[in-house]
């Protein structure tokens, strides 16, 4: 078959290709740069106001608030998790795996109160990390964000190899930090196609640093994240980097599905 290349033609490809480039980078930078660039803009650390705890409403599921452990699990088991109870808090034990969630999750609303040991030496994603992990492989990144040196796709408050927190509001090491996270789940079409992308919006010790941000897939280390069609709830997963980080108030509340305007 002869196909005939007319200048009208060539004007409509080009037309389509600059929309669609436009379209990508429009909706996100996230393609403007590498995986891990370093080069890419830090957020503007911003001093919160006054931390401000949460236990657990009423029609929440506890998954830490200072003693059982009952709602957790080690990751991929059904077995009790290795991690210490040390006090109020709940203490990453090396070596000893992930945690996650007995109960699976879809959309949900998700609390968290996290600290990196004040003698803990931090090195850029090494020594101080962990992370929340919706479905089990979508993260909210969890690490030293305050005088410890990353990529800005890999620092506290990140979607992590994706999307920087608008700002940094970490604290120090030493003194807690909060995340509260809305997880708005991926939509699948039958073929395993994306008919709607997972969305999260994070406070981060009471600032918004991620506003109904579009996930772009499963998250990876040094690669672009893809999406594969999966089940419609699924367990949290609690990262296990190797550091002892801390944790306190941890709870998980069901959303319904998202008011639409009549
Ligand atoms: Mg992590």
């Amino acid at each position: 078959m002869r196909t005939i290349i007319t200048t009208k033609t060539v004007l409509l490809i080009t037309a389509v290709c600059v929309a669609g480039a436009a379209a990508l980078q429009g909706a996100d930078n996230a393609f403007k740069w590498r995986v891990h660039d370093m080069d890419r803009p830090l957020p503007t650390a911003v001093t919160p106001g006054d931390f401000c705890t949460h236990s657990a409403p009423s029609d929440a599921t506890v998954l830490f608030a200072g003693s059982t452990t009952d709602n957790l699990v080690r990751f991929g088991t059904d077995q009790p998790i290795l991690w210490k109870v040390e006090g109020d808090d709940l203490v990453v034990t090396p070596g000893s795996g992930d945690i996650a969630t007995k109960d699976s999750f879809g959309d949900c609303q998700f609390h968290i109160e996290w600290m990196v040991p004040a003698d803990r030496e931090c090195k850029g994603q090494a020594g101080c990390n962990s992370g929340v992990f919706f479905f089990s492989q979508y993260e909210v990144q969890i690490v030293q964000g305050l005088d410890n040196r990353t990529y800005a796709d890999g620092i506290a408050g990140s979607l992590y190899g994706q999307h920087p927190p608008m700002v940094n509001p970490c604290k120090a090491k030493g003194e807690w930090n909060a995340y509260d996270i809305i997880f708005r789940a991926p939509r699948f079409n039958v073929d395993g196609s994306v008919a709607h992308a997972a969305t999260t919006t994070v406070l981060f010790n009471g600032i918004v640093v991620q506003d109904n941000t579009a996930i772009l897939g499963s998250t990876a280390h040094g690669q672009r994240a893809k999406y594969a069609k999966h089940a419609d709830r699924m367990p949290i997963k609690i990262q296990n980097h190797g550091d002892p980080l801390r944790f306190r108030n941890i709870w998980v509340r069901e959303l319904g599905a998202q008011p639409v305007a009549q």
